[in-house]
């Protein structure tokens, strides 16, 4: 085997292509003087809005405030109280169950379908209570969720239906994006997500004209006016200059995302191995392969050999939220498919900017194991 190494992401190249323009917005910067809630932002709102089809884009700090504070509108609206419960996968990364915990709701752990790891509809309807408000599905690994299922379920019982789409940017469902699927959406822009900044950044879409009023009030301070304070908010904002870097990588996204396709496409054509379960794709469009997970029940075996030839993986997750010692309360239950998953996933390199000879060098790695 030849001796090319296979970083996981390499997030400097990614950006290495924007350096010129990152350059400018920073000069436009510091000509300007101005840093926070300023034009980049607008306009990186607007963009953004308007890619995911949605009428209202709201920047904050990062993914995890974003569901906090969607959560966090729908009680200053009534429409939520403290102790009502979301319903949300329990294979999720944790900050999807930590929005809910923090903003004083209960979160309803269901399984996900054990081929796609996405939230199970079926097992969603099991669980809704007269306490359940809302349904938070996950679009994990960049993999929209069934969606028409989930909202003719939302409509039925009157819940809000909230995306945790921090691994979807761009995902399409029958012609619609990731964002704008169901009440509202949350988003990371943290570095390594498929549509990343230079440091910590989120943003909430929406079409709800009530709920992004209050959105924008929320994140700053409650004030909707300066000096005047409607809420008792919280201080998230998106800073200018990671909108003004947002906006240059926004325009490559849909070329990144079929990029990665191409990869998934030709992993899932051309990986071959008895030890090896590889990734379900529903249909092409719907996937933008933030991961690409395979499975085997030798897992540290598998790791270590793709380690040892110069290829890096990485365990999303290694441990789910019911078996954190965050949540003790939950570490006797038993939620066998989602334990299964976290016991065998490994996330293979994918990125915009691997070469074909890397993308081989995976595949014959491991169809050599
Ligand atoms: C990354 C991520 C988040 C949180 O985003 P941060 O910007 O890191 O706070 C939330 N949910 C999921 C599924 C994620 O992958």
């Amino acid at each position: 085997m030849n001796n090319l190494s296979v970083s996981f992401l390499d997030l400097q190249a990614i950006n290495k292509r924007h350096e010129q323009e990152f350059q400018q917005v920073l000069q436009q910067m510091l000509d300007k003087g101005w840093y926070i809630l300023g034009d980049n932002l607008t306009n990186f709102e607007k963009e953004f809005a308007a890619f995911c089809g949605a009428r209202h884009c709201i920047g904050v700090a990062n993914g995890l405030d974003a569901l906090i504070l969607i959560l966090e509108a729908y009680k200053e609206l009534g429409v939520m109280q403290p102790g009502d419960e979301v319903i949300v996968p329990a294979n999720t990364y944790i900050a999807s169950v930590i929005a809910i915990s923090r903003s004083g709701l209960v979160p309803v752990l269901v399984e996900p379908q054990p081929d796609t790891a996405l939230i199970d509809p079926l097992a969603i309807e099991q669980m809704i209570t007269p306490r359940t408000r809302a349904i938070m599905p996950v679009h994990l690994y960049g993999q929209v969720c069934e969606m028409n299922t989930i909202n003719d379920l939302a409509k039925k019982h009157s819940l809000k239906v909230i995306e945790d789409s921090a691994q979807a940017h761009g995902a399409l469902y029958q012609g619609k994006r990731a964002g704008s699927l169901g009440d509202a959406a949350g988003f990371s822009f943290y570095p390594g997500k498929n549509l990343g900044a230079l440091g910590d950044a989120g943003a909430i879409t929406t079409s709800d004209d009530a709920l992004a009023t209050t959105l924008k009030a929320l994140r700053n301070y409650g004030s909707h006016i300066k000096y005047q304070h409607l809420h008792k908010g919280i201080n998230s904002r998106l800073d200018e200059i990671q909108a003004g870097f947002l906006s240059i990588k926004l325009r490559l996204l849909d070329a990144d995302n079929n990029r990665r396709r191409n990869i998934a496409t030709q992993y899932l054509q051309e990986i071959r191995n008895e030890k090896i379960t590889l990734p379900v794709a529903i249909d092409p469009l719907r996937h933008v392969w933030h991961c690409f997970t395979v499975r085997t029940q030798e897992r540290e075996a598998f790791q270590q050999y793709l380690a040892a030839n110069g290829i890096q993986t990485v365990i999303h997750y290694p441990l789910p939220p019911h078996q954190q010692q965050a949540y003790k309360e939950w570490n006797e239950r038993s939620l066998p498919v989602t334990e299964k998953i976290h016991a065998e996933i490994l996330s293979l390199p994918i990125s915009p900017v691997m070469t074909d000879e890397q993308v081989d060098k995976v595949i014959t790695t491991i169809n050599a194991w």
